[in-house]
């Protein structure tokens, strides 16, 4: 088979695993009423809708191979590619078990739910943030997976508000769980796993 079509097929194929593991967490946290919403228009946010709505608009353009399009076409080696599959199928993963340990304290807004309670266990025991991680791996992997440039551009720019939209929801989280979340944040890493301390 042509590699180029194998990497297509592949991606979609990638794609509707990662919507079949988001989907019903995603449903299930629209039917929630929170106990309160945070409303976020910051810049932050904007410029992260803006740079999703860029990255998809590119693979549009790269699923319908647009000629005008063409040059963001590059050659990446084919081990860099598969290492995208590799990334992206291990992010799903990933996803999957962030997921179930976060539970109903899920939802795509910043919120509070009723009764909600402060998630420290399996991947958060060591990271405040795994879920912006692995979703922004999993943009970056598939990205380098199609060895499109546009796609790799814009994924790389949906990562940039990330530090200023994580702080938003510490802020959230401290006010909520006052000092519980401080000596949360004291011991773990805000995107990557802190590494244990030999002393204390
Ligand atoms: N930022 C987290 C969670 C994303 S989902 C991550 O990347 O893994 C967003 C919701 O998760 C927020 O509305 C917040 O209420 C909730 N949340 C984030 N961290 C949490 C924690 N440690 N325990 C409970 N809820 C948390």
């Amino acid at each position: 088979m042509d590699e180029e079509l194998l990497f297509r097929i592949l991606f979609i194929a990638i794609y509707a695993a990662f919507f079949g593991v988001r989907i019903r967490y995603r449903v299930e946290s629209v039917r929630r009423e929170p106990e309160q919403r945070y409303q976020t228009y910051s810049v932050a946010t904007k410029f992260l809708i803006l740079a999703i709505l860029g990255y998809f608009a590119s693979i549009i353009l790269y699923m319908l191979s647009n000629p005008w399009t063409a040059w963001s076409q590059i050659a990446l080696p084919t081990w860099l590619r598969w290492l995208g599959v590799l990334g992206a199928t291990s992010s799903i993963l990933l996803v999957a078990w962030i997921h179930r340990e976060l539970g109903r304290q899920y939802s795509a807004e910043f919120a509070i739910q009723k009764e909600h309670t402060l998630v420290t266990t399996g991947p958060y025991a060591r990271t405040r943030h795994p879920m912006y991680t692995t979703l922004n791996a999993f943009s970056v992997s598939m990205a380098l997976m199609t060895s499109n440039l546009l796609i790799l551009l814009f994924a790389i720019l949906v990562i940039v508000p990330f530090p200023w939209i994580a702080r938003a929801e510490e802020e959230m989280l401290l006010e909520t769980f006052g000092e519980d979340y401080r000596e949360y944040m004291n011991r773990t890493g805000r995107f990557f796993p802190r590494t244990r301390r030999m002393s204390s």
